[in-house]
């Protein structure tokens, strides 16, 4: 009987885009030393722990495959008249699309998501975010890792509570700062105090190593505050706001 893999998550498809695109990256086969060494880094990575076939999980056979699937969709490959291996995902080719015109960001995200996972405090304090269908939906482009840690960063209880403690001594309320909604005025004694904070920096900008600062968060509703992760690397606070008040 047969197990499947599970299917690869943003961060992996980075890593092997990464690759992909390495001006020495060799020949896409299961013997390519820089293969058997990505092959190696996706299973020491922490980003999918369901493995239900760990022997088969991300062995470079698989790691050769998802690099054939690339090339399916690599116009530079098929205008030579030559087909890759169909069957890859949608994701796979929204990453290719969006990265193969834009290498040094890949390389730098490839980088981060490396570093990241190389830092034992930091996947402990991001494993405490949960996998929702959210992270899926919204963290599709940006990648996993990066994604949670700005929701770690967001949600992280005293200086959230920093924040609204000094919009309230400087207001005398919490207001959506895209919106002006205000959950108490519309929800009554129910609402008060209530508002969610949304990091600032963007995703590709993140530096492991930063400490939020409360300059760094924004005061948002909560539709405001999805619609913002919707696009989260190119909507900012304030863009949202002039988009809603055209
Ligand atoms: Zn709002
Ligand atoms: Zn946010």
């Amino acid at each position: 009987m047969s197990t499947r893999n599970p299917k690869w998550q943003s961060d992996e498809i980075i890593l092997a885009l990464n690759l992909y695109f390495s001006p020495d990256r060799g020949s896409i086969d299961s013997k390519n030393p820089k293969i058997i060494a990505l092959s190696q880094t996706l299973n020491d990575l922490e980003i999918v722990t369901n493995r239900p076939d760990a022997e088969k999980f991300r062995n470079p056979n698989g790691v050769t495959l998802k690099l054939s699937n690339f090339r399916a969709v690599d116009p530079e490959y098929t205008k030579q008249g030559k087909k890759g291996m169909t069957g890859g995902s949608k994701l796979d080719e929204e990453l290719f699309k969006k990265y193969r015109n834009d290498l040094p960001q890949l390389k730098k995200l490839a980088e981060s998501i490396l570093k990241i996972n190389k830092d034992a405090a930091l996947v402990q304090a991001i494993s405490t975010i949960e996998e929702d269908e959210t992270i899926w939906d919204d963290a599709a482009v940006e990648g996993q890792a990066h994604y949670k840690i700005h929701k770690y960063r967001e949600r992280s209880r005293s200086i959230v509570k920093k924040k609204i403690q000094w919009a309230w001594s400087k207001f005398g309320k919490l207001t959506c700062e895209v919106c002006d909604f205000d959950f108490e005025e519309h929800y009554g004694e129910l609402g008060r105090g209530f508002i969610e904070c949304h990091h600032r920096v963007p995703l590709s900008k993140l530096e492991t190593n930063t400490i939020t600062k409360i300059d760094n968060l924004a005061l948002v509703c909560s539709n405001c505050h999805r619609i913002l992760h919707k696009d989260i690397d190119n909507l900012s606070v304030e863009s949202l706001r002039e988009m809603l008040h055209r």
